[in-house]
């Protein structure tokens, strides 16, 4: 089969499922096969020290052009593992999964059709969510951080990664070169037409979730500095705001120490209160050097300023092409 005429791309980032990836894959391809569409699974192993690379690179060599085999040389996380598989997919459509089954397979088609009514990404709400207490109340922040952060143009429900991607879409990501991408976000600022479809979720078939509460931490805290310069603005506002309360407290020690001498400790009172203004500017100052470096972070950054979805009546048409 050649790449032109795939259809339907399904990537799946893998970091120790070997007890999963037996179910996954034989209930995926029963699933693709139901659909008709020359499809191909992206399986990336993201670095994993059990057998699942083994198991991977078997079920490539057991089905060509249907199993692609990408193996990580190290472990650097589900969403490289999954950008990884991107690259090398060649699919119109480009639908990302985990390998634990909590999505299931069989939904693959739901997503597929939402993507031929026209729409760029495709998301997903989960039913009845299967998941610790722990892990859907840190869920939820991301999800409430991630809506801030995309100013109005919201979703749900970030974390379920059963979503559907155009071909332009993925190829406007894939031109980021920044570290810490979280997906599907950055699809977000790509898209036009988005949609969510509800899906069902599963207890995870076997193994333990990969993320613990650092690695949570972690990932909260990298959406927030990859992808704004908001907590530099707060140190600037906070610094405003503790100079303007030293200014309202020297005022309060003036008035008071008029009404009574002895009020102020000896002038004590009123050092607080320039030390207040002081630290109050040294703050503002630092929020404001940290704009500059925000303007440095995000131009390092590198991400393109727009994206052509596509040019249409230029003869030679070089300038849309995206690849
Ligand atoms: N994963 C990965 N690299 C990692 C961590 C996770 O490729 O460093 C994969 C993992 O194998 C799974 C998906 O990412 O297919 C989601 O991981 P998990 O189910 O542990 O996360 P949760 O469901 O708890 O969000
Ligand atoms: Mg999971």
């Amino acid at each position: 089969m050649s790449n032109q005429e795939i259809t339907l791309s399904i990537v799946i980032p893998v970091y120790n499922e070997e007890e999963n990836l037996p179910e996954l894959l034989s209930r995926t391809i029963a699933a693709v096969d139901k659909l008709n569409t020359p499809c191909e699974i992206i399986l990336v192993d993201d670095g994993s020290r059990d057998a699942s690379q083994l198991m991977i690179c078997q079920a490539a060599e057991e089905n060509p052009g249907r199993v692609v085999a990408v193996v990580l040389s190290s472990n650097f996380g589900q969403h490289a593992a999954v950008t990884a598989g991107l690259e090398v997919s060649s699919g119109k459509y480009i639908i990302t999964m985990d390998a634990d089954l909590q999505n299931p397979p069989e939904e693959i088609g739901k997503i597929l059709d939402k993507m031929r009514e026209g729409y760029d990404v495709v998301g997903s709400i989960r039913e009845n969510r299967q998941d610790t207490f722990f892990r859907k109340f840190a869920s939820k922040c991301v999800n409430r951080m991630v809506r801030k952060l995309c100013n109005g143009r919201t979703m749900q429900d970030y974390g379920c990664m059963l979503r559907g991607y155009s071909r332009p879409v993925i190829n406007a990501i894939l031109r980021c070169q920044e570290h810490g991408k979280f997906i599907p976000m950055l699809a977000m600022s790509f898209a036009r037409n988005v949609c969510e479809v509800e899906v069902k979720h599963a207890e995870r078939t076997a193994g333990v979730s990969k993320y613990n509460l650092w690695k949570l931490i972690a990932l909260q805290y990298d959406l927030l500095t990859g992808t704004s310069v908001f907590p530099l603005r707060l140190l600037t506002v906070c610094g405003f705001l503790v100079a303007l309360f030293g200014v309202f407290f020297g005022i309060v020690i003036f008035i008071m120490s008029q009404i009574d001498k002895h009020w102020g400790a000896n002038g004590i009172f009123a050092l607080f209160a320039i030390q207040f203004v002081f630290t109050g500017g040294v703050l503002a100052a630092l929020g404001l050097i940290g704009e500059y470096i925000g303007k440095i972070h995000l131009n390092t950054r590198a991400r393109p300023q727009y994206f052509i979805e596509f040019v249409k009546g230029k003869n030679h048409n070089n300038a849309g092409e995206n690849k």
